[in-house]
């Protein structure tokens, strides 16, 4: 048994410059550190991020009441109790903060001690993070799904779809996904100079051109990939996150162009855009509440496309049991902050391999130098990861973090089953 000593809480900053909250868990001498990330295009129903909306100082979105908390409560509250005792320590957490969407400590400060928690164990146990999980053996290694065109809110370019990613299906170690993926990046910049574009990249790392169409987007792509030797739909597949709660007006969507249509042309629409373009997987395609549009683009793709919800299962165990009655996806996005501890996102995978689902764990689009998701795609059987694109350092370290995994274990290490 190790006992926690302390806790300490500090306002750090985000990729996009945004306060955020790093916790730091000691026991006596030895500690561990973690940062929480933080959405743009955040789901209605996601756990709290706590911000002090009313100090001006930083425009409002402060954590230091969240992290004034931690220090002066939750330090107190944690002292004493088994750092090995993860679950224990989450519901500890989760008791005190007593509402369901973690409005009162902040869903923020809540994970990033859940994740410095779990570090902490680690380190004292002189385990590496990625065997502190699920999996104790045969550890795999995700598929990386790099996002390289960026659109919706993570840009200002107008493109409807708010992420183009590419995935390397036939990669046989994660070194090499990573090395077919910088060439296709490669490609992709010589093209949009080429077109008078700017490179510059957006929020997760991927270019920003402006161009609005969606389907440029996607031609760009598929002469990337061509361009760098590969064929789309065979060594490397093109997958979206539509992030369609942005594009959502009574039950419309404007999804394809700024045209606002029915659900049912809107899956025709894809249809034609999955055939044409080879998509191999679509992340939240509707609304949040729009459990029918979801059932009817599953019966229509016929699970031959990975459907995958984000918006729509926030990682909440409760919300994918609803998805599951319903068929209403394949895949689950997972974000730790969507629900706010380390246990409860175990949870959620649990269940989501029962069901058969694909694990997906994700960055945020303001993330950081922590590296804890990439570790947990590992330790969880986690299929794929969706980590941002080779540039911008917080997006980088989790791929490098990866790197290394794959390094340690050696002659042992696999590639995860992709669809
Ligand atoms: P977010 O976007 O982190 O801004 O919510 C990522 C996503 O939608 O997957
Ligand atoms: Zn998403």
């Amino acid at each position: 048994m190790s006992k926690i000593t302390k806790v300490i809480a500090r306002q750090v900053f985000d990729s996009r410059g945004n306060p955020t909250i790093e916790a730091e868990v000691y026991c006596k001498n030895l500690s561990a550190s973690s940062i929480c990330p933080s959405g743009a295009s955040t789901g209605t129903y996601e756990a709290y991020e706590k911000r002090d909306k009313t100090n001006k100082r930083y425009l409002g979105k402060s954590v230091l009441k969240p992290v004034s908390y931690v220090n002066k409560v939750v330090s107190k509250r944690l002292k004493n109790q088994n750092v090995h005792n993860q679950e224990k320590i989450d519901h500890i957490l989760i008791k005190l903060d007593g509402t369901k969407q973690k409005t009162k400590i902040g869903a923020n400060a809540i994970l990033a001690i859940s994740m410095a928690v779990k570090k902490l164990s680690a380190k004292i146990r002189k385990i590496p993070l990625y065997k502190s999980f699920i999996v104790k053996k045969n550890f795999k290694l995700p598929y990386p799904l790099m996002n390289i065109i960026n659109g919706g809110a993570h840009a200002n370019n107008g493109l409807r779809i708010q992420e183009f990613m590419i995935r390397p299906d036939k990669a046989k170690s994660f070194a090499e996904g990573v090395r077919i993926c910088f060439l296709v990046i490669n490609s992709l910049r010589t093209l949009i100079k080429k077109m008078g574009h700017s490179t510059s990249v957006g929020d997760e790392g991927g270019f920003a051109p402006m161009i609005s169409d969606n389907e440029n987007a996607l031609k760009l792509i598929v002469q990337a990939i061509k361009k760098a030797g590969f064929t789309n739909g065979k060594e490397v597949s093109i997958c979206l996150d539509v992030a369609a709660n942005e594009l959502i007006k009574k039950r419309k969507y404007s999804i394809h162009s700024k045209k606002f249509i029915s659900v049912d042309q809107s899956i025709q629409k894809y249809l034609k855009l999955i055939k044409k373009y080879k998509i191999k997987s679509i992340e939240d395609p509707f609304g949040e509440n729009d459990w029918n549009a979801w059932t009817k683009f599953v019966n229509k793709t016929k699970n031959k496309v990975q459907i995958v919800g984000d918006d729509l299962f926030v990682t909440n165990l409760e919300r994918l049991k609803v998805g599951f009655l319903n068929l209403s996806a394949n895949s689950i996005l997972i974000k730790l902050n969507q629900i706010g501890t380390v246990t409860e996102t175990l949870e959620v995978i649990k269940f989501a391999h029962l069901i058969g689902y694909k694990t997906i764990i994700s960055h945020r689009s303001g993330d950081s130098e922590d590296t804890f998701i990439a570790d947990l795609a590992v330790g969880t059987d986690s299929n794929q990861i969706k980590t941002g694109s080779l540039a911008r350092s917080e997006r980088v370290s989790k791929y490098n973090q990866l790197i290394r995994i794959e390094e340690e274990l050696g002659k042992s290490s696999k590639m995860n089953k992709v669809i």
